[in-house]
């Protein structure tokens, strides 16, 4: 069976299903043998760092996060993550846009009645890279967990990058369905000159970036059509599982509550327990997309970081 994509560039790519097959084999990683604690040892500062952003927060309502749940006042930071690697540096997501903190609602729209978002200027991904000594021009990949507008920051603001995100994510962002047009910001992620390279979904699942077994895609839709999480292994830490979005809460996680933003529940609940078998299997911490209270408990950039 052939497998043709496109590129960024509208270039036909066409691979034959073993060949993918191959491809997906050589990009499974072994599972993750280290475990908190182990590896380097103390002292031993690894060439592998995770570090963990916020811009800001966003003012919501508990029903927003957690669906049918109330109208009471609810604030969740809006997370993002640098990863140096000796192969490159790694931004996913990159938070909120930098134009948020200069007009929230003449970029956001309506949406700001939903998610208000409390921004400084100097909390955009670009000067916080700045902070751990990574210039815009040092970042090799952009990486999406997918396209809404509290994810989108980082896009094209990073001269070299290539930007990798799901197909089935990026399309349906220039497409969106009435209920979650707003959840999508045209201006940020439909920009001149971008590389992109598209995600195959359950084709292309677990895909390992630079394929030592560090950075893992986990398809994981539900939240949006071509969510996908993160499994980071590093050396000293151990495995972090970046759920971004598929666990909003650790509620959303421990199935007490559904995503306040959903395309398919269906999904969003079976993503969660595909994710539940991961972070077991690999003994992994998990960090929800926007817990307010166990995001208070992780190593904050940029004075701290997991190795
Ligand atoms: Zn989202």
């Amino acid at each position: 069976m052939k497998i043709v994509e496109f590129d960024g560039r509208g270039q036909k790519i066409e691979t034959d299903s073993r060949s993918v097959g191959a491809a997906r084999s050589s990009h499974l990683a072994p599972p993750p043998t280290l475990s908190v604690g182990r590896g380097l040892g103390r002292g031993v500062r690894s060439d592998v760092q995770l570090y963990m952003f916020q811009t800001g927060t966003l003012r919501t309502k508990t029903k927003y996060i957690k669906m049918n749940q109330g109208e009471d006042d609810f604030e969740i930071p809006v997370p993002w993550y640098l990863i140096k690697h000796p192969k490159g540096n790694v931004v996913i997501d990159g938070g909120n846009a930098v134009e948020v903190a200069l007009d929230k609602r003449g970029h956001w729209g309506a949406a700001v009645d939903a998610y208000d978002p409390v921004m400084d200027a100097r909390d955009n991904c670009v000067d916080q890279c700045r902070s751990v000594g990574v210039r815009p021009e040092d970042v090799r990949y952009v990486v999406q967990s997918h396209l809404h507008l509290d994810h989108t920051g980082a896009i094209g603001r990073f001269p070299r990058a290539e930007h990798i995100v799901q197909r089935m994510e990026y399309e349906y962002a220039f497409n969106p369905d009435w209920f979650a047009a707003a959840g999508y910001i045209r201006a940020d992620f439909d920009r001149p000159n971008l590389n992109w390279k598209f995600l195959g979904g359950e084709y292309t699942d677990n895909f390992d970036l630079f394929g030592d077994g560090v950075i893992r895609m986990i398809f994981t839709p539900g939240h949006s059509p071509g969510h996908q999480s993160f499994l980071v292994t590093l050396p000293n830490s151990g495995p972090i599982l970046l759920a971004v979005d598929a666990v909003y809460t650790l509620d959303h996680w421990n199935d007490k509550a559904l995503p306040g933003f959903v395309c398919s529940a269906v999904d969003a609940v079976h993503s969660v327990a595909k994710l539940h078998k991961i972070a077991a299997d690999a003994n992994a911490l998990v960090v929800p997309g926007h817990d307010p209270d166990l995001w208070r408990t992780f190593r904050k950039a940029p004075s701290a970081f997991y190795d």
